[in-house]
């Protein structure tokens, strides 16, 4: 399999006719080629794309109808929600169960926008002026750009084309070089759908070659990125250029805050479901478990019986529960992590290292680790380690549940599990996070918004906001 660029309604191939290899995770085999492009495949892509804003006939298109292509795209992506979920384990490794429920997700996220796309008709709002009117409308921003990671390939493709084009943008998108297999299947879905030239397009290959043009170049109007915190800060900076819009989506650090009255065992479940899921790399992954003091033992002791029994393997074996990391490289800074945890004094508790099992030997496994008799000021507990690595500390009030949790940079989600829901709903309306679950960890659909407080990032995608934040607002007052 190889897979191209897709620019200006067309498949091409990159400029310098560069290809890099995709490998699968679980046994290193090269699964494709992707053409590697260079800063000037992005300037075309950039070009092709404010080309088709300037000519504006998607932004004129009626929205019904644009919402009505979009639909087209996501009953593509329901069609072929197989096709797509094999492609996406062999990518990244993750189960094709997980796959599939992604593939799930995908499709409905599509048909929200595309229900969304014709709703918002603006509104008329009274002038204090004397015989005059007043309305407010939304436009389209003009072209966006969008840069996405690996742990989630189309996924958070779809969370930001389905929005972009149901509000009248036109757009580039380069998904995570390791994993564009999928993303890249959907452009056939808007090939078919018959998305006018320049309104879509898909470049490929390195944040520094390709993914820094779609973050500085003056002729965007808006950048969407999710990935890390550094790369974040970056774009930021890039993007000060010509003072475009920018949506950061980055890491997390979220607590788990789980109190003596909750439900022991629904609780050990998320506990384990929120940090060991996709091995981890999930940017909401409930990593920092603060758990009350007089059931910690009790706790700790089901946690790591349970973490040694997760059954690591081929992503499609139905009785894989998880797979491997996504690199070698990436890997190794779990590991790094792991080696700090232990420098720093925490107690490894379970895992920590790769399996021995000889049929893992070529996938890029670990083991499911905790550490406890973690303290807060750890680098372990602080930074996002984005594996399958869990810290425990406990707490004997609210209160201090709430300040632990609170301290740190990030603020994209966290979790309370207790029975006494007036206690639960205080500590979630105190935590400074973009999402908090109460008595579940993880859930999430197109029609809840998404994001981060402080150094998570800011903007939000899906829910009704995730529509909003690709258009601009306008005034319009008119006298007599
Ligand atoms: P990353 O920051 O390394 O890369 C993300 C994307 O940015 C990739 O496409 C990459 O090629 C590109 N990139 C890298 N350098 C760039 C540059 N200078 N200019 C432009 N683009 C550049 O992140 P990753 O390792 O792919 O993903 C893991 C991170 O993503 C974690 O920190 C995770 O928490 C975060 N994440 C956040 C969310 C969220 O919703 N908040 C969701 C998923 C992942």
């Amino acid at each position: 399999m190889h897979i191209q660029m897709y620019i200006d309604g067309e498949w091409t191939e990159a400029t310098e006719g560069n290809k890099r290899e995709i490998i699968n995770p679980f046994n290193q085999e090269v699964i494709a080629t992707a053409s590697e492009g260079t800063r000037s495949d992005s300037e075309k892509a950039i070009a092709a794309a404010r080309k088709a804003c300037d000519e504006g006939s998607w932004a004129s298109t009626p929205a019904s109808e644009r919402g009505e292509m979009v639909r087209l795209v996501g009953q593509k992506i329901k069609d072929n929600r197989e096709e797509l979920a094999h492609l996406e384990t062999l990518d990244t490794g993750k189960t094709l169960e997980e796959s599939l429920g992604d593939m799930d997700d995908i499709a409905n996220v599509f048909f929200y926008f595309a229900g969304l796309a014709d709703k918002d008709g603006g509104e008329v709002i009274e002038s204090p002026l004397p015989d005059s009117t007043s309305k407010v409308v939304r436009e389209p921003i003009g072209v966006c750009t969008q840069i996405t990671p690996w742990n989630y390939p189309l996924l958070q493709a779809a969370w930001k084309l389905a929005p972009a084009l149901a509000a009248g943008n036109t757009l580039v998108i380069k998904p995570s070089e390791i994993t564009p297999l999928t993303t890249a299947k959907v452009f056939e879905f808007f090939e078919e759908a018959g998305f006018p030239a320049g309104v879509v397009n898909l470049v490929l290959g390195t944040g520094a070659e390709v993914g820094a043009l779609l973050s500085e170049s003056n002729d965007v109007d808006l950048v969407s990125f999710t990935g890390g915190i550094e790369t974040g800060k970056t774009i930021m900076q890039a993007a000060s250029g010509n003072v475009k819009k920018i949506a950061l989506e980055l890491g997390g650090k979220n607590p788990n805050i789980v109190f003596a009255d909750a439900d022991f065992e629904t609780a050990v479940d998320q506990a384990l479901n929120a940090v060991f899921f996709h091995a981890g790399q999930v940017c909401s992954a409930g990593s920092r478990l603060l758990v009350e003091e007089s059931i910690h033992d009790a706790f700790v002791e089901k946690l790591v019986e349970r973490a040694a029994w997760i059954k690591l393997g081929n992503g499609f074996d139905e009785t894989t529960e998880s797979g491997p990391l996504i690199s070698a490289e990436h890997r190794e800074k779990v590991e790094r992590y792991i080696q700090i945890g232990l420098d720093e004094g925490a107690t490894l508790a379970v895992g920590g290292k790769r399996p021995e099992q000889a049929d893992l030997k070529n996938g890029f496994f670990l083991e499911p680790t905790i550490f406890t008799n973690c303290k807060n000021d750890m680098r372990i507990v602080q930074e996002e380690v984005f594996g399958p690595v869990l810290t425990v500390e406990t707490f004997t009030t609210a209160d201090e549940a709430i300040a632990k949790a609170n301290d740190t940079i990030y603020g994209l989600a966290g979790a309370v599990f207790s029975t006494d829901i007036d206690k639960a709903e205080m500590v979630a309306g105190k935590l400074r996070m973009g999402t908090v679950w109460i008595n579940d960890f993880h859930p999430y659909f197109a029609q809840a918004p998404w994001g981060g407080y402080k150094q998570s990032g800011f903007g939000r995608e899906l829910g009704k906001i995730g529509l909003e934040e690709y258009t601009e607002v306008k005034h319009i007052f008119r006298n007599k």
